[in-house]
């Protein structure tokens, strides 16, 4: 079975840049299941048309349209690979570890405040689609992209309504996974307030026990 590391976290807990470091480190692949949605729908595939509204509503895809996805995504010779939005169902977690032989889950913990706080700052460029937040990484001209000079929006899908349906949704959904993994003593849990040297540090030591 394929080794598997699984990263868990809100939109905003820096989970994708820590999943990224830790594929490049391990030699291992990174797959981000939003990503591929999104890549599909925008090539208009058969699958993209199928998934293109569901992810839209901020619903979840059908859980064997995930699996066929993971199947053709991973590449020859794979030495192992890091999940990044998935699990996000039961069904789905009892079939990574069915499949997968899972080294560890990494949680890292943001609180449902933080979340929204950091959610709510994003800004991206409407042009090179460069990303910024108003306190984290501000412009130097505010409303003003520092690459292109474009103006910055805030991103469709961060209206504070909808913001605030995500932030639930992913609490509910994650509070199933997290007993799950805890049951099996396979998630550790890190502060998402860390650095992200710090948080990389954690993980590699937690790895090197495993
Ligand atoms: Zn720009």
């Amino acid at each position: 079975m394929t080794d598997a590391i699984v990263f868990l976290g809100i939109q905003g807990s820096g989970k994708g840049t820590q999943a990224g470091l830790l594929a490049q480190r391990m030699c291992f692949q990174h797959i981000n299941i939003g990503d591929l949605l999104r890549q599909e729908v925008s090539i208009g595939s058969a699958v993209g048309d199928a998934v293109g509204h569901i992810i839209e509503r901020g619903d979840l895809v059908k859980d064997t349209i995930v699996f066929d996805m993971i199947d053709t995504s991973v590449e020859p010779g794979c030495k192992g690979i890091i999940f990044d939005g998935f699990p996000r169902t039961l069904s789905q977690a009892e079939h990574l570890v069915e499949h997968y032989n899972l080294i560890q889950v990494y949680y890292l913990e943001l609180s449902e405040e933080d979340a929204i706080h950091r959610i709510e700052g994003r800004l991206v460029c409407t042009n090179c689609g460069e990303n910024y937040h108003t306190q984290h990484k501000p412009p130097s001209v505010p409303g003003i992209c520092d690459i292109c000079g474009s103006a910055l929006a805030t991103r469709a899908d961060d209206e504070p309504e909808a913001i605030a349906k995500r932030v639930k949704a992913f609490y509910e959904r994650t509070f199933i996974l997290k007993s799950f993994f805890e049951k099996r003593d396979s998630i550790t849990s890190i502060p998402a307030c860390k650095s992200v040297e710090e948080i990389q540090e954690l993980i590699l030591e937690d790895i090197s026990k495993r």
